[in-house]
């Protein structure tokens, strides 16, 4: 999967996509990532990116100029429009279900705001869907777009060492992730369920599925709505009932 970035901060996107896993995974080729600098798009000597808002108002906006010539030259290099996303506050809050859907994707580029924003007309002109990562505002896209170009490259085969790795964890089908454990199997007086030292793969699986159905419905119980569930898991739930400190019983 290729991923371009269009941003004023170009450095703090490569080292992040340089680190740990991603990084792995781009230097054996499974994913490619590339930076551009939108102020080399620029027409004015001075290099300038923004200016002040018609209209009157508080900060900068990006000018249309220099992002639409920044992406054009990305359809140009490519040979192909790829699926344009700017990250936004105004956009549909991400979600695993849509990362999920962008890994299907073999190209996507991601617009990176600045300042106070962009010139809405390069956004009706290029951009075919704005994201956010929740509700609250950030001083830049680019953490947002290091967030889904994370979110989304973990998904890509061959990035994490199994696909049983992310379709396990929390939010791939609804359901947030069972307790994990590693060594000592007592720490500070604290023991592992004993289940997991049994090496009875389908009793530590439902145990693990119970646990998952049990987190989701004590601290997201919205998930459940669209979780896939059995009748049984459904009547197990339905036999739960929580104290006023939240406990389960
Ligand atoms: N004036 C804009 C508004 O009220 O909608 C907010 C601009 S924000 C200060 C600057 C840039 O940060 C945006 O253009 C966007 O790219 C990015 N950004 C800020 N918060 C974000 C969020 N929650 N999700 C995605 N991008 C965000």
């Amino acid at each position: 999967m290729r991923i371009d970035i269009l941003t004023l901060f170009t450095d703090m996107c490569d080292t992040v996509l340089s680190e740990s896993i991603i990084g792995r995974a781009r230097k054996k080729g499974i994913l490619e990532f590339h930076c551009h600098q939108i102020r080399d798009y620029t027409l004015n000597k001075q290099k300038q990116v923004d200016d002040y808002p018609y209209g009157g108002g508080q900060g900068m906006i990006m000018y249309a100029q220099p992002i639409a010539d920044c992406f054009r030259a990305v359809c140009e290099q490519t040979g192909h429009r790829p699926h344009l996303i700017y990250m936004s506050p105004q956009g549909k809050t991400l979600t695993q279900e849509r990362a999920k859907e962008l890994a299907k994707m073999d190209h996507i580029c991601i617009l990176c705001g600045h300042y106070e924003g962009v010139d809405e007309r390069v956004l009706e002109a290029f951009v075919d869907e704005q994201i956010s990562i929740g509700d609250y505002v950030l001083t830049g896209g680019e953490l947002p777009a290091l967030v889904l170009a994370d979110c989304v490259s973990r998904m890509i085969p061959g990035v994490l060492s199994e696909d049983v790795c992310f379709e396990d964890e929390s939010h791939y089908n609804s359901l947030l992730e069972y307790p994990q454990y590693t060594r000592p199997a007592v720490w500070e007086g604290r023991e592992i369920p004993e289940v997991l030292l049994s090496g009875h793969h389908k009793n530590i699986e439902a145990w693990r599925r119970e646990q998952s159905l049990l987190r989701t419905k004590k601290h997201r119980p919205d998930l459940l709505e669209t979780a896939e569930l059995t009748d049984k898991e459904r009547a197990f739930l339905a036999n739960i009932y929580e104290d006023e400190n939240g406990e389960q019983e």
